[in-house]
């Protein structure tokens, strides 16, 4: 019985018309959706991925593809409706078509690149988070965070092994962890790497494993580590804490601890880089006569005397009273922004005297006002 074959421009889903490179994109779309590779023991895959090279075997070559058209199928396959062909006994004249360089470029770094599970491997990287104080911040300091790692098992050194024995050499992969496949198409033979089943891609079987680590070869352990926090550090930045972090698989480095830290905002004092903001308020009687302020830094205390006539707004810079810089040279500034709060609730002989001493204040004192009245009869003449 012939059988009842797909069309093959239907297979690979293009036009009659269709140029060499859609039907090249085409197969290599639906090559890599079928690959026996991606579809392990799918019988499905297996046939649709035969079907779509066989349609590509034959529409990638202009003679074979000109007998179709003509033919169809008979064309191209002597068998087809001779009866006794299985869809793939005609292809003998095929052995020449050159599937191995198709492959590379579809699979490319797929089948080579497979990395070994054998190889070694750095440890895992644990990240945590540390919230700091506006001052721990500031000047740095020592705080321990409470960390589960994976550890070198203690009985087994970490082969998983029992003690007294030792893990044997996979005699599947010869201690490769990986085996090749050939499989036999009727365009060729192509072969690929998979991970060996016996040893699971390790390379090496445990027949006694280790009781307390179960084979694995490691545990997981809680830990206090310390985190030495230098001064200046700032919200959003991360300490690196190397080699602290996750057991290294098959000999390779262990993993890294990644502390990002935070800041908890500070009731009096802001942030910018290593500069400290800090915002003042003073009466309007300090503001006008001048007056000696207790100014806070993150020092403590520090005296500031605001000159005669201060505006609100005013920002004074004291030096050198900042953050510590994060690479120990020098120190940020801090800023001190003066505002001047207008008094509220006064008695009525308060709001007397200073009607009195409003009637007394010439104009000359307020130089920006009077500017700005003039401005506006400019503006409105
Ligand atoms: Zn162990
Ligand atoms: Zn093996």
């Amino acid at each position: 019985m012939a059988e009842q074959k797909r069309d093959y421009y239907e297979v690979l889903g293009v036009s009659k018309g269709a140029s060499d490179d859609e039907i090249k994109k085409a197969y290599r779309k639906l090559a890599k959706q079928y690959h026996p590779d991606v579809n392990p023991d799918d019988k499905t895959a297996e046939m649709k991925f035969k079907e779509v090279s066989e349609a590509y075997g034959v529409l990638s070559d202009a003679q074979k593809r000109q007998m179709y058209d003509n033919y169809g199928h008979a064309g191209v396959d002597p068998s087809y409706g001779a009866g006794g062909g299985n869809g793939f006994g005609g292809f003998g004249g095929f052995s020449d078509f050159d599937l191995g360089s198709i492959f590379e470029g579809v699979f490319g770094g797929a089948f080579g690149g497979q990395s070994r599970r054998n190889a070694p491997q750095k440890g895992e990287t644990l990240r945590y988070s540390l919230t700091l104080s506006f001052e721990e911040a500031a000047f740095g300091c020592e705080k321990e965070i409470a960390v589960s790692r994976a550890e070198s098992c203690p009985d087994c050194g970490g082969s998983g092994a029992q003690k007294g024995t030792s893990p044997e050499t996979c005699d599947n992969c010869r201690g490769t962890g990986q085996v090749k496949t050939t499989q036999r198409t009727p365009f060729g033979v192509f072969s690929s790497a998979s991970t060996c089943p016996r040893c699971r891609g390790a390379g090496k079987i445990i027949k006694n494993p280790c009781a307390k680590c179960g084979g694995t070869g490691h545990i997981r352990r809680s830990r206090q580590i310390k985190v030495t926090v230098p001064a200046g550090i700032d919200d959003g930045q991360s300490i690196s804490l190397r080699g602290e972090g996750g057991f290294g698989k098959n000999g390779g480095p262990r993993g890294d601890i990644l502390v990002s830290i935070s800041i908890k905002p500070h009731p009096i004092f802001a942030r910018d880089g290593f500069d400290v903001m800090v915002e003042i308020p003073v009466t309007f009687i300090q503001a006008t006569l001048g007056d000696e302020l207790v100014v806070p830094t993150i020092d403590g205390k520090v005296k500031y005397t605001v000159p005669e006539g201060t505006q609100t707004g005013t920002i004074f810079r004291m030096k050198n009273k900042g953050i510590p810089a994060l690479n120990g040279r020098g120190r940020g500034d801090q800023f001190v922004k003066v505002t001047i709060e207008t008094p509220k609730n006064l008695t009525a002989a308060q709001k007397e005297a200073l009607k009195r001493f409003g009637a007394e204040l010439q104009s000359a004192n307020h130089q920006s006002q009077k500017g700005f009245f003039d401005k506006m009869k400019d503006l409105f003449k």
